[in-house]
């Protein structure tokens, strides 16, 4: 994987939330990858989806939560499907040249474009209510 804080591709370890977080945590039987340098971390993989690639620093960790604070609203309260929301994303993002994923995210620049189109959409599909007043 690679690790944002060394900038290279390092031998990930996969922890659980409990390794990371402590055992009182939410989400402590969750896979996680740690960086064996650095000892940075970040989400190994959601569900049945493939892992991701990348191990966030401390700020890109930050930076995903709040993207994903608008952009998971998107398909949570069932305004789009999760699939359409990424290909969206990837559209605003990349013209659809390559998938958009929150978590394989490397650069400070990308994170804070993902926020301003994450909230655009979450502007666009969400807050309807108040367009109109
Ligand atoms: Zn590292």
């Amino acid at each position: 994987m690679f690790c944002v804080n060394c900038q290279k591709e390092v031998d990930a370890q996969i922890v659980t939330g409990a390794d990371v977080y402590g055992l009182l945590t939410f989400n402590k039987s969750e896979p996680f990858a740690r960086c064996p340098h650095c000892g940075n971390y970040g989400e190994y993989a959601i569900d049945k989806e493939p892992p991701f690639s990348v191990i966030p620093n401390f700020e890109l960790r930050k930076a995903y939560n709040h993207i994903d604070c608008h952009f998971q609203c998107l398909w949570m309260q069932k305004k789009m499907t999760k699939a359409e929301a990424e290909a969206k994303m990837a559209w605003l993002m990349y013209n659809g040249s390559h998938p958009y994923r929150t978590h394989e995210i490397r650069t400070r620049d990308e994170a804070v474009k993902a926020y301003r189109f994450a909230k655009q959409l979450y502007k666009e599909y969400i807050s309807d209510a108040t367009k109109n007043s």
